[in-house]
């Protein structure tokens, strides 16, 4: 049996992990559950899943998980605070690591599976935005197993040959094609952006997902953050990384090669395919997921991007190019932006505003050590703090 963590479970790609395990019950045992707060979810999944440990970040909530699982007799073992995250992710008897955090506090937990030599099932994009060099250095030296749960990651490694770390052009890969729906706002015209609502930018055409990652894919930050994630998966340059706008999202992403193919992973967009993909890795399981009816698709079109528009995506190729911290930098401005614009106290177009003058007022510094990434990171989430509070006075556009 192979003893599964999921990090962020009662979230959306959580739920769709949940989900593929109880398909493989002599396959798989969930050992560890986390939340960060939302305790009702975290007890309902308690009951069904019946794991060893539950963490809630948030110690009081904690507290009343504990209460309300002993008061029912329900024997699970529940730890509060972010540390246990940590703890969870090394357990001895835990194998897999879903790393499905949203955000930056993912990092920390990711790294710990990676050192401890987990296979780490990456969902958590913004750790490796973050501090690439960092986690993919702690994957090899530990032996860990690395394998990208974000679809068009999970397409393009399902694309490549099995030995593609040896080198993309000694495997005589060319490029990747990285395909975006292009969100919900794809069609809309420049000033129609400026009163996009967080209602129409969580309603995403194709997939749903939690509310962070919704608006990245609105703005194409998602995109941009998928950019870097794919220079450190595959080790490839940025300029060998093309985004394709796919509106249908039934291409997942594709692998250009020195002959002249051009290899493609397909089928419905539901996370629970790549999600079974890394839990099987190299076998197949089922996943719960329709089987693609190529006939009622009909169609597949791809377009260029329009980076005039979504400026989000060309401020993540700036951030790759200056390296070191910029990534991190990008990345906390991100987060802070997004969340006042949910909270509706800034204006969508204003999102990559306060992202480009973040970027502007930090230097970039070389990203040797979890200390000056983390310190990038607060920085940055200062400044485009105030900056959040200057835009809400003026009213940005
Ligand atoms: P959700 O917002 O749906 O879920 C986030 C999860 O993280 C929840 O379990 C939440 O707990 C927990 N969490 C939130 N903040 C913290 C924190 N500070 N410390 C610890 N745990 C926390 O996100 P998604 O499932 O949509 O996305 C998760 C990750 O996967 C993101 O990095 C996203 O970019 C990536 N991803 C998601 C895809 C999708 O289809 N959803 C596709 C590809 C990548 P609680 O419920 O208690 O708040
Ligand atoms: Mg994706």
């Amino acid at each position: 049996m192979i003893g599964v963590a999921v990090l962020g479970s009662t979230g959306s790609v959580g739920v769709s992990t949940l989900d593929v395990l109880a398909r493989h019950p002599a396959r798989f045992r969930v050992v560890a559950l986390t939340a960060y707060r939302d305790i009702d979810r975290l007890y309902e999944q308690c009951r069904v899943h019946g794991p060893e440990y539950a963490v809630v970040v948030d110690r009081a909530a904690a507290e009343r998980l504990d209460r309300r699982l002993r008061s029912d007799g329900v024997e699970v073992e529940v730890l509060g605070g972010e540390e246990a995250l940590n703890t969870v992710a090394r357990l001895a008897q835990v194998d897999y690591v879903m790393a499905a955090i949203v955000g930056a506090a993912g990092l920390p937990p990711t790294l710990a599976a990676a050192r401890a030599g987990k296979r780490v099932m990456l969902a958590n994009k913004e750790a490796l935005v973050m501090s690439g060099r960092i986690l993919m250095d702690a994957v090899r030296d530990s032996g860990a197993e690395l394998l990208p749960i974000d679809s068009e990651h999970n397409a393009v490694f399902q694309c490549m040959p099995p030995d593609f770390e040896r080198g993309l052009s000694e495997v005589g890969v060319v490029r990747i094609l990285l395909t975006a729906s292009g969100g919900p706002c794809r069609n809309m015209a420049a000033p129609e952006l400026a009163s996009v609502t967080p209602e129409l930018a969580c309603a995403h055409p194709n997939w749903s997902m939690g509310r962070k990652i919704s608006v990245d894919s609105a703005t194409m930050m998602n995109k941009g953050l998928e950019v870097i994630e794919a220079c450190w998966l595959f080790n490839i340059k940025p300029s060998q990384v093309q985004v394709v706008i796919h509106p249908q999202s039934l291409v997942h992403s594709m692998v250009q090669y020195a002959d002249g193919s051009v290899l493609a992973q397909m089928g419905n967009p539901d996370m629970r395919t790549p999600i079974a993909h890394a839990l099987a890795w190299p076998d197949r399981i089922d996943s719960g997921v329709a089987a693609l009816d190529i006939f009622a698709v009909g169609q597949l079109d791809f377009e260029r991007p329009d980076l005039a528009r979504f400026p989000c995506l060309r401020l993540a190729y700036e951030a790759l190019e200056r390296g070191g911290t910029a990534p991190a930098v990008l990345n906390a401005a991100n987060e802070v932006a997004v969340q006042s614009f949910l909270d509706r106290r800034l204006a969508f177009t204003a999102i990559p505003q306060v992202i480009e003058k973040t970027m502007q007022s930090l230097a970039t510094q070389e990203a040797g050590s979890l200390e000056v990434i983390h310190e990038a990171d607060r920085q940055a989430r200062e400044v485009a703090g105030r900056l959040v509070g200057v835009g809400a006075k003026k009213g940005y556009a």
